[in-house]
């Protein structure tokens, strides 16, 4: 007949239960904390350089989704395109990235945010102005290794616990 102790198994669980109780914690507390993101992500916003835009509309036809329209008035004096409107709606936007790839003159980018969740509809679509980056607006190095040279560093999970120690 097989010996036994009882009481060994809850021994054992116990044990593990106190290992746990001290070891780093492994998940960052969002939103108050937050890991850096990879320096070539594919955010749900576009960021436009309206300086280099020279409304070739190429981004808007390269677009599956159909989500980028723009308005453009040729001015008679230079014969160039001028662009009166350019408009995104994020909330077709599937982030794929094709109209950066696109666009000829490197004048528009991903974004880098994820957090998009609007209470209306009409508030997911950004135009002009709206479009333009800015510090709370950075552009992704995506399609772009020269911006993501400058970005910090993806900050991966593991990372963030060596940070700690
Ligand atoms: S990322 Fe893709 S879906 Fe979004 S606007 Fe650009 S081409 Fe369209
Ligand atoms: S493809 Fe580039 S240059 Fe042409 S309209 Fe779009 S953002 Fe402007």
């Amino acid at each position: 007949m097989k010996f036994e102790r009882y009481g060994i198994g809850i021994a054992r669980g116990m044990m593990v239960t106190f290992k746990h109780l001290f070891r780093h914690p492994t998940v960052s507390q969002y939103p108050e904390q937050r890991l850096n993101m990879s320096r070539r992500t594919r955010g749900n916003e576009l960021i436009w350089n309206n300086v280099k835009c020279t409304g070739c509309v190429t981004c808007a036809k390269s677009c599956p989704q159909g989500a980028i329209h723009i308005e453009t008035t040729v001015d008679p004096a230079t014969n160039k395109y001028n662009v009166l409107k350019i408009e995104v709606d994020t909330g077709y936007c599937i982030q794929c990235g094709l109209c950066v790839e696109a666009c000829p003159y490197e004048a528009i980018y991903m974004g880098y945010s994820v957090e998009r969740a609007k209470y209306r509809r009409g508030e997911l679509v950004q135009a002009n102005e709206m479009l333009l980056a800015s510090p709370d607006r950075p552009a992704s190095g995506y399609m772009n290794p020269h911006i993501a040279r400058e970005l910090p560093r993806q900050t991966l999970l593991v990372e963030k616990i060596v940070e700690k120690r």
